[in-house]
């Protein structure tokens, strides 16, 4: 009976080292299963990218992305298909690498429209096209938000209001273009008004719109000469301070323009921008003598209003007992020489007599001239420039016109303006042969001041201000 009982523990005991060795059989063979399974992971990631990479280097052609996205709007990928392993289609956007600049414009415009904007017209310009034209000038930058542009003028002179003068249907495409407004005035006498661009957005939407910027226009037009070229009539000897003449009038006349503009609303235009000129193929010295009539029927380029040529003046060899350039600042006054349209004309003359009143007053106030006063000249009353005239001292500057010997213009430039039946002024600021003068054209803001005094008087001629002296 014992051997009986002995044989279950046998048996038991068989039976758990079967199950031990089944175990441990099992468990050897997991490892190696897991350590295969990893190494053919690997495996299969490295095939694939080396395939693709094979793929792309040796078939550029090859368009495997095509074949895994049937949408045709994605079908302009395979011709940029530089990075194949690059092809995460998952995400839920239909055309994501579709030119993904182009995809964010919409997204910003999507955003500004969401967000009320205020519009203001206040990048405007103004351009003389004739003296029956004004065109005002602006970008399109809010035809988007716009449905009309309203132009409001107003006229300075005769102190109106406000009037809607033009209106213009924005064409909801802002590309960065200008919009241009064309002011046809009823009569070509001048004038000086202000303008701004309103607009009218569209019914419902969330953006205000304010009144335009205000800018200043008129439809006069001056053809501005700056005398001589770079360099010519340099003053040698003394005190020159190196002051050339052909040098300071382009200085003058860029003030001139900036002003008349800025101040007036009086658009200009100039027969040299640099040291050097060139008009009708000629050049500089040309300019100077043979063909300087060039410069005067530049006026008719524009269809200017006046011609204005910039200078300043000299005289006779040791004139009045002084060196030629060292002369007393009591010689040191304006004169202006017109032509004989000028001459005859009532505007033209307030416009002499404006500009030699106010450049008088100047050279007085700066200390160099003894003489505060220009003797002012009524149309067909102005005499006859003499070289004695030019030379006084302690006299007032005024209005010339010289004739040359056949009796018509002598000064070639006011030949040439009246060639185009123009009116022509000379404008001699100064003596650049006083010591003093050449030394504030250089040394101070002689080029300012003169600008001013002459674009104010122009503006008085034109009727643009009322008192002849500038306050
Ligand atoms: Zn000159």
């Amino acid at each position: 009976m014992k051997k009986n009982k002995n044989i279950p523990v046998i048996l038991v005991c068989v039976i758990f080292a079967v199950v031990f060795l089944a175990i441990l059989l099992i468990f050897m063979q997991k490892d190696s299963t897991e350590e295969e399974a990893l190494l053919s992971d690997i495996k299969v990631e490295q095939i694939p990218i080396e395939e693709i990479e094979k793929m792309s280097a040796d078939e550029p052609t090859e368009t495997p992305e095509k074949e895994e996205e049937p949408k045709p709007t994605e079908i302009p990928e395979p011709t940029e298909e530089p990075k194949p392993a690059e092809t995460p289609k998952p995400t839920e956007t239909p055309e994501p690498a579709k030119e993904p600049e182009q995809e964010k414009l919409p997204k910003v415009e999507v955003q500004e429209a969401a967000q009320p904007i205020t519009v203001l017209i206040d990048a405007v310009e103004s351009a003389r096209i004739s003296s029956k034209e004004i065109q005002i000038i602006f970008t399109d930058n809010y035809d988007a938000a716009v449905e009309t542009y309203l132009l409001m003028r107003r006229n300075v002179l005769t102190g109106g209001g406000w009037e809607n003068v033009g209106s213009l249907p924005s064409d909801k495409n802002a590309t960065g273009d200008q919009n241009i407004f064309s002011d046809k005035l009823g009569e070509s006498m001048p004038q000086q008004y202000e303008y701004r661009v309103d607009v009218k957005l569209p019914e419902g939407q969330t953006n205000t719109a304010q009144e335009g910027k205000v800018i200043l226009a008129s439809n006069v037009m001056i053809c501005i000469d700056p005398g001589h070229f770079a360099g010519r009539n340099q003053v040698t000897g003394e005190q020159t301070y190196g002051y050339a003449e052909g040098d300071f009038t382009i200085e003058v006349a860029k003030e001139l323009k900036r002003i008349l503009k800025e101040t007036y609303g009086i658009d200009s235009y100039m027969t040299r921008s640099g040291g050097s000129i060139t008009l009708g193929g000629y050049t500089d010295g040309n300019l100077d003598s043979g063909h300087i009539s060039l410069r005067g029927t530049y006026t008719a380029e524009k269809d200017a209003d006046l011609f204005m040529s910039i200078h300043t003046n000299a005289n006779e060899e040791n004139a009045n007992g002084y060196p030629t350039c060292m002369q007393p600042i009591s010689i040191n006054k304006p004169l202006v020489i017109a032509n004989g349209l000028a001459c005859s004309s009532d505007t033209m003359m307030r416009v002499a007599n404006g500009i030699g009143v106010n450049l008088a007053a100047t050279n007085y106030q700066l200390g160099i001239s003894t003489v505060k006063d220009f003797a002012t000249v009524e149309k067909n009353a102005v005499s006859e420039w003499t070289k004695a005239a030019n030379d006084k001292t302690d006299a007032a500057g005024t209005v010339f016109r010289r004739t040359g010997s056949s009796g018509g213009e002598y000064y070639g430039v006011l030949k040439g303006a009246a060639k185009v039946n123009k009116p022509g002024i000379i404008v001699e600021h100064g003596f650049h042969t006083v010591p003093e003068m050449r030394k504030e054209a250089m040394e101070g803001n002689l080029k300012t001041l003169w600008a001013q005094a002459d674009a104010y008087g122009i503006a008085y001629g034109f009727g643009f201000v009322s008192n002849i002296h500038r306050p």
